[in-house]
């Protein structure tokens, strides 16, 4: 993402020409450009372009030396429970809303039942509003089981050293790849966001990787979305 404008940043490539003895090879060279220079030109956004393939290296050679911070971890994993007690805090409250709502509903809906046994309420004016209190009822209920099923699957949870080892494993084959399309997979899977503010300085922010281990626990992480570390500044 352009620190200057906040659009992202596109892939694009350019034609070159490298010489080497007598001969001339074409090649291609990749870059990332911010989308609003690339579609309106500098005069909208003058972030500079950079090189694709020297990026994608620091990145993943930023995104290694991270998972080898286990402290770096651990305070995201800190940092994320501290959010994830927060939104907690605020779904307890809209559950007990909720269920308050509830009981006033049903206890409607037993006035009304009454009033007909009594003969204080025709049939049909009756059967309108328990209709209307009854379709109300589903929502709440409906809303309840969301609610519930949301505070019961919020807690973040530490990769397991295993699984980071793997990961770091897995990048590590794929930077000494080279270039190729595999990067993208991984870089897609793990890294967040990418804010550039200048070419030297480059804040890469990365997901912390769900333990496989653990269906639960994935779908854990998955709820609570991508945690940022503390940014770690790469140089292209
Ligand atoms: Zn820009």
């Amino acid at each position: 993402m352009c620190a200057h404008c906040g659009k992202h940043f596109v892939g694009t490539a350019a034609n070159g020409n490298r010489y080497r003895y007598r001969y001339r090879y074409r090649y291609r060279y990749r870059y990332y450009t911010c989308y609003s220079r690339q579609r309106y030109g500098t005069n909208t956004c003058n972030a500079e372009r950079l090189p694709a393939d020297e990026l994608d290296d620091a990145v993943l050679t930023a995104l290694l030396i991270c998972y080898e911070r286990h402290d770096l971890i651990d305070q995201a994993i800190h940092d994320a429970c501290g959010r994830a007690e927060a939104t907690r805090g605020q779904q307890r409250a809209e559950l007990d809303a909720v269920d308050a709502e509830i009981t006033k509903t049903e206890q409607a809906v037993d006035r009304y039942l009454l009033a007909f046994e009594t003969g204080d309420l025709p049939q049909a004016q009756c059967g309108d509003r328990i209709r209307t209190l009854g379709a109300k009822l589903a929502e709440l209920r409906d809303r309840r089981t969301d609610l519930a099923d949301s505070l019961e699957g919020l807690q973040p949870h530490a990769p397991s050293r295993d699984l980071l080892a793997e990961l770091r494993a897995r990048i590590k084959t794929t930077l000494d790849a080279g270039p190729n399309p595999g990067r993208k997979t991984v870089i897609e899977e793990l890294v967040h966001k990418i804010h550039v503010v200048a070419r030297d300085d480059i804040q890469p922010w990365f997901r912390l990787p769900p333990d496989s281990s653990d269906q639960k626990v994935r779908m854990h992480i998955d709820s609570v979305g991508p945690t940022g570390f503390e940014p770690v500044t790469s140089r292209v």
